[in-house]
């Protein structure tokens, strides 16, 4: 089997100001492969990335997903990058999808086979709209009935410094939650590396009676010190790893034992074939995995592949406002139910893009550097 086109898809995300990016890989078998790379407001660049990967790409053998990521991340010498591992990411979707149709099989026996029947998934997303603390209780309350037994949000909004004030305003917004969700119901904290050294400690001391799943990117992610130092100093978990490429920039995260759960996107960490990795090394050093997911239902689905073959998944990120969408752009949907997603079924993704509904999303155009101001509290 050859491959034959490479091409891109894009629409706006209505739930939010970015666009999806699909990539679709044609072959001579007559069998196409999506996969997904958004990137929010670079998706210029990495149209354009995956179409001069695509150049070379046409004539390969889909099938040899090692040998073309590799080929894809070596063959220049500044290797890496948001732009670049989100093209080689969305590729290796595509060829897993690919390679699963032509099998006849579900990505996740490539992958060795299914170690679990459903995913536990965690709600993001479920607090839109919400501004008091009885708006975010009524909504917590809600997707907590809806079967969810996990839920994420961000108390600590705001920039670098943190004030008293900001810390007893998402302190108190956590112990509210708690009050209404009870004891039974996991909530992480996601703090977005908005914070500085003290006030991060300070937050997650604050945090430590409500019993937390996790605290998520408490400071940058890109200092394996300072976060070793934060988890040594709290005493609650430390999650991070959505802004971290390949299975060596979540090396030294791991060396240390700075974090007990990492965070890979399967669309910008190197695909199925690099999440597959990070969850092994992970495992050897007994930390899980809840594989961030922000983007649009390609990335979900292919995530919950990955999920259902690695035995150290925690949990699966599934922004629950999309879910419509998600649903409305599948062939198939993905059901969620009870707290877990059901694992997709049929040959390759077990299900595929409606592609002739994204004409009805035309995507954003935005200013690719967005206004920032790093010291307003
Ligand atoms: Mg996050």
């Amino acid at each position: 089997m050859k491959i034959t086109n490479v091409r891109t898809l894009r629409m706006g995300a209505p739930a939010n100001d970015w666009n999806w990016l699909f990539v679709r890989i044609e072959t001579d078998a007559g069998i196409h492969g999506i996969g997904e790379g958004s990137l929010q407001y670079k998706d210029a660049a990495l149209k354009n990335e995956i179409k001069e990967f695509g150049r070379w790409l046409v004539g390969q053998d889909p099938f040899q997903t090692e040998y073309l990521w590799n080929a894809m991340h070596r063959q220049v010498t500044w290797t890496g990058g948001p732009v670049t591992m989100s093209a080689i990411s969305a590729i290796d979707l595509a060829l897993h999808d690919i390679k699963g149709k032509a099998l006849g099989v579900p990505v996740y026996e490539l992958l060795g086979g299914k170690v679990r029947c459903q995913v536990p998934v965690y709600a993001n997303g479920w607090f839109h709209g919400a501004s008091s603390s009885q708006e975010y209780t009524d909504r917590a309350k809600y997707v907590v009935d809806e079967g969810y037994k996990a839920l994420k949000f961000y108390p600590f909004g705001g920039s670098q410094v943190a004030t008293p004030e900001r810390i007893d305003r998402g302190a108190a917004l956590v112990e509210t939650v708690r009050e209404a969700v009870g004891s039974h119901v996991e909530i992480a904290i996601d703090v977005r590396a908005q914070l500085d050294m003290g006030g991060a400690i300070r937050a997650a001391q604050r945090l430590e009676p409500f019993d937390i799943a996790w605290l998520e990117e408490p400071v940058g992610f890109d200092n394996v010190g300072s976060l070793c130092e934060m988890a040594r100093a709290v005493r609650v978990p430390i999650a991070t790893g959505e802004q971290l490429y390949t299975r060596w920039e979540f090396r030294a995260l791991l060396e240390e034992n700075a974090v007990r759960i990492v965070q890979p996107d399967i669309c910008h960490a190197g695909g199925i074939s690099e999440l597959k990795k990070i969850a092994s090394a992970a495992e050897t050093y007994y930390v899980t995995v809840a594989p961030h997911n922000s983007n649009g239902p390609i990335s979900t689905v292919a995530s919950l592949h990955l999920d259902a073959s690695i035995p150290n998944c925690l949990m699966q990120e599934v922004f629950v406002a999309f879910l419509p969408l998600y649903n409305e752009m599948l062939t198939e949907p993905i059901v969620i139910e009870d707290g877990y997603a059901s694992l997709p079924e049929g040959p390759g993704w077990g299900t595929d893009l409606n592609e002739e509904l994204i004409e009805a999303y035309p995507p954003h155009s935005y200013a690719p550097v967005r206004p920032w101001e790093p010291y307003y509290h």
